[in-house]
């Protein structure tokens, strides 16, 4: 994949408006996990070292269009601005006479940093004439928000109409390592999935069933596969109009050859709570009122022995209800089984799944490559084309004619 880099642009004096994600958790108005700002640095410092003034552009939270006190982006500009010890504008609108006249008196090194994108209607229905505002602000735009590249908004698709669109470092990252699987892994290639439903998950598994050698189902997700297979889930998250989605790939797995395993045994208990007592079932034994909250022992082992065997792990999804501790055990197996294991390439992603692993004890630096994008990695690893993608391709020169 072809995409056109920030480091072949020319920025010096340059205003560029720079579209982050960094759509952080707040609390009491303040940064608590800086994970989305510290990944762009790389790109900002980029922008900075080589003269360009920076308009940066971001979402947070869900405003629907309109301003709301508790999202302004003013604490995340001031931390960006302690993070970087240098000052950071804050403006509380994104477009308009005020903007542009900041934008007119920046110089190079500046950083300027919009209000909310998300309190304008015009950025989640893409509208023209709002994206050409936007535009208007600057002399080219870079992207580092692959989390949301699978959004056709103003601040991440419609400005790149009017102007240059490169792609951060942030972005080529993510592009890199995920296109990378698409092409060419090293096998054995293992696909984990878990979470809660079947919906998100079944285009990635649908596109890996020819890639991937070994398939584990963990998670909710699992259940909904052990049911169509003929268990008895008892009282389990299973998703019952689902059934035939999930027999007809596993039956697609079977011709194709491939390991599909499901949990042989699981966890279960009668209620979820930090105090349940839980029991490991062969999946066999659950009826009644049981709930399968995370994989048992002995299929911890199995993903364990082909993780092991693995050259290349995507991960996505908990094996089980991580939230609560007696059911974590599955997710920080499995977690583990990844890190110990040498030479294995292992990719993540998932907002729940790098919620879990950190919580569990793991960080990023564990793994080989932890994807910033929750649904925009799903997309892009299911074979999709995403708006925010699209607009950074190196645009292929006419082919001669005859
Ligand atoms: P991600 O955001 O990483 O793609 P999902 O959103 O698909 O992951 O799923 C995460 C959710 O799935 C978590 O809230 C977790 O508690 C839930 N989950 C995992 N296993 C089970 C289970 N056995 N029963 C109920 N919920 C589960
Ligand atoms: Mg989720």
């Amino acid at each position: 994949m072809d995409i056109k880099l920030v480091q072949n642009a020319e920025v010096h004096g340059k205003v560029v408006l720079l579209r982050v994600d960094f759509n952080v958790p707040l609390k009491n108005g303040k940064v608590k996990d800086d994970t989305r700002i510290v990944q762009t640095l790389p790109t900002i410092e980029y922008l900075l070292e080589n003269g360009a003034k920076i308009i940066l552009v971001s979402h947070l939270g869900r405003p629907d269009g309109k301003a709301v006190s508790e999202l302004r982006m003013a604490p995340v500009a001031d931390y960006l601005a302690r993070l970087l010890k240098r000052p950071v504008q804050k403006m509380s609108e994104c477009i308009g006479l005020k903007v542009q006249q900041a934008v007119k008196k920046m110089k190079e090194g500046d950083m300027l940093f919009l209000e909310n994108i998300r309190f304008y209607p015009g950025e989640e229905k893409n509208s023209p004439a709002f994206a050409k505002d936007l535009a208007k602000l600057a002399d080219l735009f870079v992207s580092d928000s692959f989390a949301t590249a699978h959004r056709a908004h103003a601040s991440t698709v419609g400005v790149a109409k009017y102007l240059p669109a490169y792609a951060g470092f942030l972005m080529q990252k993510e592009i890199e390592n995920l296109s990378a699987l698409l092409k060419d892994v090293k096998h054995p290639l293992t696909l984990i999935t878990g979470g809660a439903k079947i919906d998100t998950k079944i285009g990635l598994l649908e596109n890996f069933l020819d890639k991937a050698d070994y398939f584990l189902m963990g998670g909710g997700l699992a259940n909904t596969f052990l049911a169509a297979a003929g268990y008895d889930v008892g009282e389990s998250l299973c998703e019952k109009d689902k059934l035939s989605v999930a027999q007809d790939i596993m039956l697609r797995a079977e011709n194709l050859e491939k390991t599909f395993v499901l949990p042989t045994d699981v966890i279960v208990a009668d209620e979820i709570s930090d105090s349940a007592d839980t029991v490991d079932l062969p999946a066999d034994d659950v009826m009644g009122d049981m709930k399968i909250l995370d994989i048992g022992t002995r299929t911890v082992r199995k993903f364990a022995s082909i993780i092991k065997k693995s050259k290349t792990v995507i991960w996505n999804g908990p094996v089980g209800l991580s939230e609560c501790k007696p059911f974590s055990k599955g997710t920080v197996a499995i977690a583990k089984a990844l890190v110990e294991t040498k030479g294995l390439k292992s990719i993540l992603g998932g907002g729940d799944t790098i919620d879990a692993i950190k919580r569990l004890g793991f960080s990023e630096a564990h793994f080989s490559f932890v994807s910033t994008g929750g649904g925009a990695m799903l997309e892009f690893l299911e074979g999709a084309r995403l708006p925010g993608v699209e607009i950074l391709l190196e645009k292929k020169s006419a082919s001669k004619k005859k």
